[in-house]
């Protein structure tokens, strides 16, 4: 391979061609706005900057948040503390440090949307707002909003989700969390460095219809959105048959970060995985064995194993998490509930906010710890009394 060109400079698209150009591969980015405030929380777990140390030492603008409020309909809101803090970044902030990381690599960067692509005999052409360039082979990271259709995710309405959002002026030291009456997704106020982003996702509700749940949300909160920057995106979130049948590479390409899908289907991060399928696709490419088509199905296996099959379980247990009834409640005003009154519950949560509790292991760990939990609420509720020693889990 002479030069790959990298369609895309979001976290995917820099993060690729870092890699590829720190191993000497010539590489060029094209993103048609370069560093911009992408619409987007901007949260990083404990799991992203665990793995890339990077993301927290650098003099980049950002929040280090310890504590997350959750609340959800006929619950009251329960403080978690967290034991690993969430990053937040401005998008703008993020973006740049990522290009300009790729281009200290040796990545070419440049400022154009790439319009179509041709195969030719040996690679491709790429036609540009600013030319056209002959490559080798291409990485797909164009993000949610995809144009190139037949390259990447074939997302459908059912595989993605709304979300839209506010920058408004403010500041507040916790992260909150509201969960909505018959919702497949949530509310976020995150604080950022100068502004608090707030916003909505949601699965199979009209647009509107989750910016009026946000509004209303807002009004009853105090907080003023005239005048605030309104931002909205898709969010892909794909069902589990979508997983099955994901496309991730093809002839002569590979697809990462939004642009193949890989967004956790409940909590909607998907920082992380643009910037891990960004390093498994460099790591596939760079890979001494085989062929091209070997090295494809290298990044099929390693995409896999590394954090797809569980994101596809995460896509079975979303509508349960949203939508499901547990002890007579609806399981968000359940899940607040326990977080308030359940160490165990807690120490989960906490896990679960830092990226280190796997969907697949979930089941158990709930059911392994359900008696404890239960026993600790009951004590909390003041049930001491009945229950007898022998009870104590
Ligand atoms: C409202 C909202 C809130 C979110 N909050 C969080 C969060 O808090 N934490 C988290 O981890 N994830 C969050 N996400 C998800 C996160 O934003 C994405 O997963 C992440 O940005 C994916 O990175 P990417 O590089 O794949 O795509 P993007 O960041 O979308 O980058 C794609 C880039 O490609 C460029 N581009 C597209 N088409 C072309 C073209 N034809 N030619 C040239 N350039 C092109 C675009 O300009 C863009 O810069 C949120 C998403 C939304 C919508």
């Amino acid at each position: 391979m002479k030069l790959v060109a990298i369609l895309g400079g979001g976290p995917a698209g820099a993060f690729t061609a870092e890699r590829l150009a720190a191993a000497g591969l010539s590489t060029v980015v094209f993103d048609e706005k370069l560093a911009w405030e992408k619409p987007c929380g901007g949260g990083l777990t404990y799991k992203a900057y665990h793995t890339y140390p990077f993301l927290l030492e650098n003099s980049t603008p950002k929040k280090l948040v310890t504590e997350t409020i959750l609340s959800a309909p006929h619950a009251k809101a329960a403080t978690l503390c967290l034991a690993e803090p969430l990053l937040i970044y401005s998008r703008k902030d993020l973006n740049r440090m990522m290009l300009e990381r790729a281009e200290r690599a040796g990545a070419r960067i440049e400022k154009a949307r790439v319009l179509d692509l041709e195969r030719t005999a040996s690679g491709w052409r790429l036609r540009t707002s600013g030319g056209t360039l002959d490559a080798d082979f291409v990485v797909i990271a164009t993000g949610a909003r995809n144009s190139l259709r037949e390259f990447g995710t074939q997302l459908t309405a059912n595989d993605s989700m709304s979300a839209m959002g506010y920058y408004v002026a403010g500041d507040q030291p916790q992260i909150d969390i509201q969960f909505l009456p018959r919702l497949e997704g949530y509310i976020w106020v995150f604080p950022r460095c100068g502004h608090l982003s707030i916003g909505i996702c949601g699965k199979g509700e009209p647009a509107a219809s989750l910016r009026k749940r946000l509004e209303n949300y807002m009004a009853q909160r105090g907080i003023s959105w005239k005048g605030a920057a309104f931002y909205s995106h898709l969010l892909p979130s794909l069902e589990a048959s979508a997983w099955k049948k994901n496309r991730v590479a093809g002839d002569g390409w590979l697809a990462v970060g939004d642009a193949a899908g890989l967004v956790d289907p409940i909590t909607g991060e998907g920082i992380y995985y643009a910037l891990r399928s960004a390093d498994l696709a460099a790591k596939a490419l760079l890979s001494e064995l085989g062929g091209i088509a070997d090295k494809l199905q290298t990044y099929r296996r390693l995409l896999r194993r590394d954090f797809a099959a569980d994101l596809e379980f995460g896509s079975r247990l979303a509508k349960r998490v949203f939508l499901g009834r547990f002890l007579f409640g609806s399981v968000p005003a359940r899940m607040v509930q326990f977080t308030r009154r359940s160490s165990r519950f807690r120490s989960l949560m906490q896990d679960l906010f830092a990226g280190t509790q796997p969907y697949l292991g979930l089941k158990e760990r709930l059911l392994r710890n359900l008696n404890g939990s239960l026993y600790e609420i009951a004590m909390s509720l003041g049930f001491s009394r009945v229950l007898p020693g022998k009870a104590r889990p």
